[in-house]
């Protein structure tokens, strides 16, 4: 079993009072959920996961896996992120990728993969989490897009105050693509193929890790 988290929502946006509202992270407080970025022109970060979780889950079941996604619309709200953790650990995957795109400065590129510390509850899966990230930072540098230069030490953010991160018992990271708000990047990010090669590189990590354990 695989676990896919396309990043926020669709109809986050028009929801304000349902995605505001403080639900547990594991450590403290945090929003149930976000509205998430955009291009410059407009493209938001929600097409870009869904697009890509809905080719990764295709990719997926035509080799065999079974695929539990944390939504199977883009144009709803939510679920809460601590709720998107629960619908992961209850189906019982053996790995899941959180997707998403940062939005950060324009000058600012790359890829970062966002990684958890122990929470008490994610405690068995810290470490493993580590060496699936790895091997999904070599497999993301086959995509054209480069690493990230602004964020963490070699690609890797180590993150506390995340709900996926804190309150899964499978082996997580959340992928930040590409940054939406850099020109570059949004023409990779806004791109069929691009997006597919992501989507190919997640499922030969997740292969990868999985042959390894
Ligand atoms: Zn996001």
């Amino acid at each position: 079993m695989v676990g896919i988290d396309p990043g926020h929502n669709g109809g986050n946006a028009g929801a304000p009072e349902v995605i505001d509202e403080p639900v547990w992270n594991g450590r403290s407080k945090s929003p149930c959920n976000t509205t998430g970025t955009a291009t410059n022109d407009g493209y938001p970060e929600t097409d870009f996961t869904w697009a890509v979780a809905t080719k990764l889950a295709a990719d997926l079941r035509e080799s065999g896996a079974k695929v539990v996604m944390t939504r199977d619309s883009n144009d709803g709200v939510g679920p809460c992120i601590d709720e998107r953790a629960k619908i992961i650990n209850d189906a019982k995957a053996d790995v899941a990728i959180d997707i998403h795109a940062d939005g950060a400065a324009a000058s600012e590129r790359g890829y970062s993969l966002l990684i958890p510390v122990p929470s008490g509850t994610n405690d068995e899966i810290v470490q493993p989490s580590r060496r699936y990230a790895e091997l999904l930072r070599t497999e993301m540098g086959k995509t054209g897009m480069p690493l990230a230069s602004y964020l963490g030490k070699g690609g890797f953010v180590e993150r506390d105050d995340l709900a996926g991160l804190n309150l899964t018992t499978v082996p997580q990271v959340l992928l930040e693509t590409g940054n939406m708000r850099n020109a570059a990047d949004a023409r990779l990010l806004k791109s069929d193929r691009f997006q597919a090669k992501v989507a190919a590189a997640i499922e030969r990590a997740m292969a990868a890790y999985l042959r390894s354990r």
